[in-house]
């Protein structure tokens, strides 16, 4: 839980610019009898925006995707100040954000639509499924990416058809605050989108309130009590929680761009990506290549709050202890340090840091740092690095760079995406499923499955024409269990795969 933020006795909460440590702005300190009343507003808008049909709700989401595409700059600048990253990483969430909500609203109408299935052996019977709001979701975001990682929930759940009630971090209330406002100016339906701003209860009151799902993203530990608040209504949960990335480089590499790539990706936004590059298993015959081009990529990355910067502070101040922690449980351990290091943190200020000689005992390459540290460990063979790679409680993300067979080992990495020869890049990919296995969390944002799963299934089937005997009744002929009986063994005691459906055809009865 953050803890940064200052509390006001009028019940304000102070965001605070990590690179200057200036005031961005202030918020209130919602109480939960607050988020309950936004909860029941958004329960009314709820049923407006459903009744709109995908036609209407396009409409007024691309009135709000243009009002936040004309401040763009307005909420680049506020995620620059209240997060610490550079400007151009700013701008270009703001960018990706507004992607993923065109995607949505162009692809919910086709994603959503109902569907006709086979009947199999019910051949008389039209099935269909659809898919249909589920109401009000509750949207606790973090800090790390304040606008595109919350809108990963929020533009695919207003697409599916419903009202939103988010909650941002403490450290980043004021992004989402104009967020807020850009909705309810834009759209023509009052509270389809509501912010409530607060500290840890104030997430804690949506999580155990009567919303139809709560879609979180932070910590694991933060996500378990999420999970048990929840649990007391039943609601659903949807959690993308942290990761232990892996990146593997294979002998037959193009070593140069692996290393420029796995810099990015452990050192974009400081580290402070869920999908960071957190350890590196590279190839014996690569290794010292590979080692040296990251240690002179690294120190070739220009830190500050600047414009010329590449990364910023760290937004929260605790992390700062936590990173300080790995690194130095993993010095002590025997792990030597290339560039950076613990001694080299000023303030929030984390160096781009690579270590090497690292091993399985270190907190490094097991806990999530959050923070920009490479570790770097040398694999005799692709084998080793996969076992090495799936061996960790985590599973969001992962990368691989090679030639021969690299598909095939993106395929064996037991985590919820894997880029091949880039990092990172599923994030950006709209169309494309988002989200963890084990310990990283569970449900999807993005893409189709990001849409559904802010939906409920509706299952329907209906008969077409009566068969001469109605299964569905009690009045079943005396011959019935001998006509199973033969059923059973023509269409499921064969050894040839057959679909249930043309096996019912052979069937006389049917
Ligand atoms: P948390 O998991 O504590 O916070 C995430 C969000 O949950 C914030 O909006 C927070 O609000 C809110 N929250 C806190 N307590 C509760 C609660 N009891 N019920 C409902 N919501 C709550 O993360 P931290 O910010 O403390 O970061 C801790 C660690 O989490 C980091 O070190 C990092 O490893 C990981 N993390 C992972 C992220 C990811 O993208 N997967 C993103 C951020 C962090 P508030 O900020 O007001 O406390």
């Amino acid at each position: 839980m953050a803890t940064q933020a200052t509390i006001e006795p009028v019940g304000l909460i102070q965001s605070i610019d990590p690179n200057t440590r200036e005031v961005v702005g202030e918020v209130p300190d919602q109480t939960p009898a607050e988020v309950n009343a936004a909860i029941a507003r958004a329960r009314v808008a709820s049923r407006r925006w459903a009744a709109l049909g995908f036609e209407g709700r396009a409409d007024e989401l691309i009135r709000f995707r243009r009002g936040l595409a004309n401040i763009a700059e307005e909420l680049a600048e506020l995620i620059h100040r209240e997060n610490g990253k550079p400007r151009v990483d700013a701008i270009s969430e703001v960018m990706l954000s507004l992607s993923h909500l065109d995607h949505a609203i162009s692809r919910a109408e086709h994603a959503l639509a109902t569907r006709k299935v086979s009947s199999g052996v019910m051949a008389n019977f039209r099935s269909t499924i659809s898919y249909h709001p589920l109401g009000v979701i509750g949207v606790i975001g973090p800090w790390n990416y304040p606008m595109f990682t919350p809108f990963g929930s929020v533009a695919y759940a207003l697409a599916a058809g419903n009202a939103v009630v988010f909650k941002p971090s403490e450290l980043t209330p004021l992004v989402a605050k104009r967020i807020g406002e850009v909705a309810a100016s834009a759209m023509r339906i009052p509270d389809v989108l509501q912010v409530v701003t607060g500290l840890g209860a104030t997430g804690a009151a949506l999580a155990s309130g009567a919303v139809d799902k709560i879609a979180f993203t932070g910590s694991a530990a933060t996500g378990r009590r999420v999970m048990k608040a929840a649990a007391e209504r039943l609601t659903p949960v949807l959690l993308e929680l942290g990761g232990k990335d892996a990146l593997i480089v294979a002998p037959d590499a193009d070593v140069d761009k692996a290393a420029e790539a796995a810099v990015f990706g452990a050192m974009t936004n400081a580290g402070q990506a869920c999908v960071s590059v957190e350890r590196a298993y590279v190839s014996e015959r690569v290794y010292d290549r590979f080692v040296d081009k990251v240690v002179s990529e690294a120190n070739a990355v220009r830190v500050g709050g600047g414009d010329d910067a590449n990364m910023g502070a760290i937004t929260m101040d605790k992390q700062v202890d936590i990173i300080r922690e790995h690194i130095e449980d993993a010095v002590k351990k025997g792990a030597k340090v290339l560039t950076g290091g613990a001694d080299a943190i000023k303030g929030n200020v984390v160096k781009p840091t690579v270590l090497v000689d690292v091993t399985t005992d270190m907190l490094i390459l097991t806990e999530e740092t959050f923070g920009p540290v490479l570790p770097i460990v040398k694999v005799r063979d692709t084998e080793e690095a996969l076992r090495l790679a799936n061996d960790s409680q985590y599973g969001l993300g992962s990368s691989v760079f090679g030639k021969r067979g690299v598909r095939d080992i993106a395929e064996r990495i037991d985590s919820g995406m894997t880029a091949i020869n880039t990092v990172i890049a599923f994030s950006a990919v709209p169309n494309l499923p988002f989200g963890g296995v084990r310990e990283s969390g569970f449900g999807r944002i993005h893409g189709d499955e990001g849409l559904r799963e802010f939906t409920r299934t509706k299952a329907i089937t209906e008969e077409r024409f009566p068969l001469p005997v109605n299964m569905m009744s009690f009045k079943l002929p005396d011959t019935m269990y001998d006509q199973l009986k033969g059923m059973i063994k023509q269409l499921y005691g064969g050894g040839v795969v057959d679909t249930a459906r043309s096996a019912a055809r052979k069937i006389k009865f049917w």
